[in-house]
């Protein structure tokens, strides 16, 4: 099983990717936490991509398209993948498809999670993220049993610095004009599903899993 998950930021992609890997048993492809992780390790890539994020813009095509084309050909990805947060762009998305027929493999369903832009404000500026394990978190709708601490690894819990609300506002933005695009792009490829993502987490679950199983 290959998905996308497409959608503006907060819309919840990270944290259903988190629960449709573990019921599908596939490879979750995120390019933001591997940003992300490239930034806390101090690597390269991470000192190339810090002030771009910080600024709520898009890293280049060619470099984002160089990591994901590395992280598809592992072998972890041969049972399926879920990539999320990736393509952003429609550079982005011609990249992939061409990495994909080198792999002989195809996509079979792009989620597009939709969303009013006032919820992605509070989803974003209320976003807490563990520092060890990346769980996913919300100070309003999601909260951790014990405040400010990971309830899988007891890490300590933080905000994103992109999750600030002058960044939110430039993200949407962002989104709008570089990655809507990719819903007719995809709609077009006859792979599209559209799901509310105003909806309680565990609702939104049960219509993503029913999309991708085809009924
Ligand atoms: P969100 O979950 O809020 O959508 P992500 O963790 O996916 O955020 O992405 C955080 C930031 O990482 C983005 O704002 C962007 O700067 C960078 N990024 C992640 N994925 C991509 C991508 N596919 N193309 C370009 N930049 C990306
Ligand atoms: P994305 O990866 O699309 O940027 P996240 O999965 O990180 O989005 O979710 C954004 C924020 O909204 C997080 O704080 C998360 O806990 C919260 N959240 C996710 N799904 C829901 C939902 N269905 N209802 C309420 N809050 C949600
Ligand atoms: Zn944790």
């Amino acid at each position: 099983m290959n998905i996308i998950l497409l959608g503006p930021p907060g819309a919840g992609k990270g944290t259903q990717a988190a629960m449709l890997v573990e019921k599908f048993g596939i490879t979750h492809i995120s390019t933001g936490d591997m940003f992300r992780e490239a930034i806390k390790q101090g690597r390269e890539l991470g000192l190339q991509v810090k002030a771009i994020m910080e600024k709520g813009q898009l890293v280049p095509d060619e470099l984002t398209v160089a990591v994901v084309r590395e992280r598809l050909a592992r072998p972890d990805c041969e049972n399926g993948f879920l990539l999320d947060g990736f393509p952003r762009t429609i550079p982005q998305a011609d990249a992939l498809g061409g990495i994909l027929a080198g792999l002989n493999r195809s996509l079979d369903t792009v989620i597009n999670i939709e969303i009013p832009d006032d919820v992605l404000q509070s989803r974003m500026t209320g976003r807490r993220i563990c520092r060890q394990c990346q769980a996913t978190y919300h100070t309003l709708s999601n909260p951790p049993k014990h405040t400010g601490k990971c309830n899988k690894c007891g890490g300590e819990l933080y905000q994103r610095s992109d999750d600030s609300e002058a960044t939110v506002a430039n993200r949407l933005v962002v989104y709008e004009q570089q990655t809507a695009p990719l819903v007719a792009y995809y709609c077009h490829k006859g792979v599209l599903k559209t799901i509310n993502g105003n909806r309680e987490l565990q609702e939104v679950f049960n219509n993503i899993c029913r999309a991708v199983s085809g009924v």
